[in-house]
């Protein structure tokens, strides 16, 4: 018996989440060895105590029957060596004709995990990153971009906000730090003695969680929130509470909120958001066009909000996003033979990308296709290689949530099949030597890293080894947040055009609650979670308005059809109070194929509707 198990008493280890980029700090409760329970470490400077179900859950994927046991090549069984050894022999080919190593990647929030991925494109230098996610956050960074000329995002003071206006923003639902947003949203929300009271406003198309507990809520589609915004910009111009550029002001003459509901609650609006300067939020969705973001930064900075910005915590991301140009590139570089090996770094492309790509029909065309996963995907079962990698908490890691706090993960169970670190198997494809590899190999590797990029910034006054073990303990280390405010550019509001009218439905599509973009649909305990606002469970749907539903003619549970960019899908209806009318509102994430026995062909898959740019 190791010394420090005693039958009947739990041990508990401080560890990051990994399941999503948002890195939670988790505390793992484990008894004889084993862990079995996932809850927020309260230390946590970012998160405090709170995570979401789907960390909490992931101890099912932990267990799950399902995961890979090992590695295959093809449909047979192949030894880690072996794997290894041919797959070295493939990548040092590719190099010497000159040919592709594509590596897909998702949102990398680990600074050894990227130095990693650095080393091995210096030991194999054609190799190419791309990375992506399916519901990306590519209009707000590029709205920021113009605005700030940066990329790094200020957390919000939501806890200091007065006034919150959310533009199908669901921020405390599904969306951004929505685990901090939470708690720093509800500090500010004491409604049992009122002594303390923020007020929300939401402005939506679909009825999200955040919409649901809105004080006041606008019925606005996702296609006019432009109009909504430039409304709310002219008026408040109108009524001299700011006053705006003069580029923009003939563009915005025309706007009023007329059109979007009672007249007394729109004032209310204008007249919390005047006598709130410097004391309000306004935030877009993650979805919504780049003009939105952009004027919304702009009615932020000249409201004085800018003042709950916190510029010394700022998101960041460690590998930059894939364009929609680069993937048609590589799918083109495909086709002509120009690549020799795919790598999916624990990645499923083949669900996730959108159909009009031709993704998995180019796959064919590569002799070594990769995949490093936990269980069989779509794109693992196409590929010629299938290496089984360690749940997360079976894995070693760190993470930079946000620039000023360094969170570290650490296994709490020996991996319970015969699978690997996936870090551990591109050090080993690295040193170009499949003796190599050994079960301390990233281990050691993320120490020296800590060692160069925590400790030697920190510089404490305990040896090196001390201080990783009191990091390792906490679960993190706070470091210094530097940044100065950004200066907001005027140019940027040249981007700013006129919004659109439309008059046919719009589709409205959002990452599933529960199922994320897929991931946990073979979770049963998500699944079997109830929707935080129609209670629906092992399923997805088109959530439409009553008043939509007697224009369509149908009733609840009635099949639709949805024909979007020449390309078709039958679905339910869900008839939803709340709703605005003519939008179509469907969870991603569903229809998967290739998931397992728990999550095969359950709800549908809307991604095949997707553009090209994962717009709809
Ligand atoms: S939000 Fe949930 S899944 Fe993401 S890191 Fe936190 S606990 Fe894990």
């Amino acid at each position: 018996r190791p010394e420090e198990v005693l039958p009947g008493i739990a041990n508990y280890y401080a560890s990051t989440c990994t399941e999503c980029s948002l890195a939670c700090g988790i505390l793992i409760k484990t008894r004889e060895g084993r862990p079995i329970k996932i809850d927020g470490n309260p230390d946590h400077p970012v998160n405090k105590g709170k995570i979401c179900t789907k960390g909490q859950a992931s101890i099912h994927s932990l267990y799950d029957p399902e995961r890979l046991k090992e590695p295959k090549f093809g449909i047979d069984s192949i030894s880690w060596q072996d794997a290894d050894e041919k797959i070295i022999d493939a990548l040092n080919s590719a190099v010497k004709d000159g040919k592709e190593i594509s590596l897909f990647v998702g949102k990398i929030v680990s600074p050894t995990t990227k130095k990693v991925l650095d080393d091995f494109v210096k030991k194999y230098p054609t190799t190419k990153i791309y990375s992506y996610s399916l519901i990306t956050d590519r209009n707000r960074r590029s709205a920021w971009q113009e605005c700030y000329g940066n990329n790094d995002i200020p957390s919000i003071k939501w806890n200091e906000a007065e006034i919150i206006l959310s533009l199908d923003s669901d921020f405390i639902g599904n969306e951004g730090n929505f685990v901090e947003n939470m708690r720093l949203f509800s500090e500010k929300r004491e409604v049992v003695n009122k002594l303390d009271v923020n007020r929300l406003y939401v402005a939506e198309g679909r009825l999200s969680a955040t919409g649901m507990i809105a004080d006041y809520r606008f019925r606005v589609s996702p296609n006019r929130q432009l109009e909504f915004i430039y409304g709310i910009i002219n008026e408040l111009s109108n009524a001299k509470v700011i006053s705006i550029d003069s580029t923009i002001k003939s563009l915005l003459a025309n706007y009023s909120l007329d059109e979007f509901g009672n007249r007394e609650k729109i004032n209310h609006l204008l007249k919390d958001l005047s006598s709130n300067k410097g004391k309000s939020i306004i935030h877009a969705g993650e979805t919504l066009p780049k003009e939105v973001h952009i004027a919304v930064n702009y009615l932020n900075e000249i409201l004085g909000n800018t003042q709950l910005y916190d510029w010394k915590k700022l998101t960041s991301q460690q590998v930059e996003e894939s364009s929609t140009r680069e993937i048609e590139e590589l799918i083109a570089k495909i086709n002509n033979n120009k690549v020799g090996v795919v790598i999916h770094f624990d990645v499923n492309p083949v669900y996730h990308l959108p159909k009009e790509f031709g993704y998995k029909e180019s796959l064919k065309k590569v002799g070594n296709v990769i995949s490093l996963t936990e269980v069989e995907n779509e794109t693992s079962i196409v590929g010629k290689f299938t290496l089984p990698i360690n749940h997360m908490l079976e894995s070693w890691g760190d993470a930079f949530s946000r620039n000023n706090v360094y969170s570290t993960q650490q296994p709490v169970i020996s991996p319970i099949f015969n699978t690997r670190q996936k870090e551990s198997i591109l050090l080993t494809w690295s040193n170009g030597n499949a003796n190599s590899y050994n079960e301390k190999i990233y281990h050691e590797y993320l120490i020296n890293n800590f060692n160069e990029i925590v400790y030697k910034k920190k510089n404490p006054l305990a040896d090196k080894k001390t201080f990783w073990y009191s990091v390792l303990h906490d679960g993190f280390v706070n470091l210094e947040g530097n940044s100065t405010p950004a200066k907001f550019n005027e140019k940027s509001l040249s981007n700013l055009k006129e919004s659109k009218k439309t008059n046919g439905f719009t589709l409205h599509l959002t990452e599933s609650y529960f199922v994320g973009d897929g991931k946990f649909a073979n979770n049963g305990w998500l699944q079997e979670t109830p929707h935080p606002v129609t209670k629906v469970t092992w399923d997805n749907y088109a959530a439409i308005a009553p008043k939509t539903a007697k224009e369509l003619n149908v009733e609840m549970n009635d099949l639709i059809e949805v024909n979007y960019n020449s390309k078709k899908i039958n679905l339910p209806v869900l008839i939803q109070l709340g709703m605005s009318e003519k939008t179509i509102h469907v969870e991603l994430g569903y229809g998967r194929t290739n998931a397992g026995e728990v999550g095969n062909d359950v709800g549908f898959n809307l991604i095949p509707l997707m553009n090209k740019d994962f717009s709809f």
